[in-house]
């Protein structure tokens, strides 16, 4: 197969309610290649989980796919059966979610829920899967897998329950993982071990990764490449060390001055994005962002046209840095656009 895994058109998905059409996913579109960690970031409510979760038709009601495609191999996800969409799931690409023990049925040990992922999949005695269950255990780095097979989620810690996720995601070979904000809930150290153990995984398998995250932090350790969202939008993307070193939109910029830097002078204050992101009801006309954002030029051409993300090259996307923004070099290069 050439090509990305994994090639997501102009996906737009919506919810009906009450307060109107609430826009979450407004015309995103990427790739993403075997082996590669594709960090998505943004405030709470830019639309990050609602994308991941429409890839593989987890959209909760009342929500809904108004249009675009997700080519999975070159399947059309939008399109195909939902029965083909849900034997895959799990099989083929599997998600971490944030909060293990709400993922993991209290009553059931362990070992029977990695096994039942297997069984769901595969027909093999359920020993087998037991066996399965057990070596993606032993994967994730949890000490005497076999003993353990008959522990319940209470017994874990934190760390040992995301590991447990994460055992479950692998133990059918998944060509992509989602994991969904997998650390949030989880201290420092916890954290790093978790990372290290999907980092290592990826190595090992060429499982590629979606990981949606708030934590810039994180995705500047494992991400390959980074999708930066707002209002239901990608503004900007590209590899992950030229987002960091020469971003190209004022919301990356802003995400990037409120991060805590210990190369910062010491008492040196955090500068928050100003205001607070927009209700997907009603988004700002012209650029989105435009009424938090410092370089605004309004009313034209920020109020009044949206920008595009420059630089579209077709299908693949993997090596563009692009920049939903009318002064995109301009602020890249730092050239005769002061904040307003
Ligand atoms: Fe700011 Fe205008 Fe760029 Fe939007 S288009 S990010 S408002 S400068």
């Amino acid at each position: 197969m050439t090509g990305p895994m994994l090639v997501v058109r102009d996906l737009r998905t919506s919810f009906r309610t009450s307060g109107g059409v609430v826009k979450a996913v407004d015309g995103v579109s990427f790739g993403i290649d075997r082996g590669e960690v594709v960090g998505v970031v943004g405030e709470s409510g830019s639309g990050k989980s609602v994308m991941a979760m429409s890839l593989i038709g987890l959209v909760p009601e009342p929500g809904r796919i108004d249009s675009g495609r997700v080519l999975w191999k070159g399947r059309d996800l939008v399109r195909v059966p939902q029965r083909e969409v849900r034997s895959l799931r799990g099989r083929e690409i599997a998600v971490v979610f944030q909060d293990p023990m709400s993922s993991l049925n209290p009553v059931q040990t362990v070992g029977r829920q990695i096994a039942e992922a297997v069984l769901l999949h595969r027909r093999v005695p359920r020993q087998a899967a037991m066996d399965r269950a057990a070596d993606a255990m032993a994967a994730v780095g949890i000490p005497s897998p076999r003993r353990h097979l008959a522990s319940y989620p209470h017994e874990f810690s934190g760390g040992m329950r995301q590991r447990v996720m994460i055992a479950m995601a692998l133990v059918n070979e998944p060509d992509l993982i989602i994991a969904d904000e997998p650390t949030t809930a989880l201290d420092v150290t916890i954290q790093a071990q978790v990372m290290s153990v999907l980092d290592e995984i990826r190595q090992r398998t060429g499982t590629a990764i979606l990981l949606i995250t708030h934590d810039l932090g994180l995705v500047a350790a494992m991400a390959d490449r980074l999708l930066v969202m707002y209002a239901g939008r990608v503004v900007e993307e590209g590899a992950t060390s030229e987002v960091f070193g020469r971003a190209r939109h004022p919301y990356t910029l802003g995400l990037l001055a409120s991060l805590p830097r210990a190369d910062r002078p010491a008492g040196e204050r955090l500068r928050p994005i100003a205001g607070n992101p927009p209700s997907l009801v009603a988004v700002p006309p012209g650029c989105a962002f435009h009424p938090r954002c410092p370089y605004a030029r309004t009313p034209a051409p920020c109020a009044t046209d949206e920008p595009v993300l420059d630089g579209w090259p077709g299908g693949d996307s993997r090596v563009r840095h692009g920049a939903a923004c009318h002064f995109a070099d301009e602020i890249a290069t730092g050239a005769g656009l002061a904040p307003a």
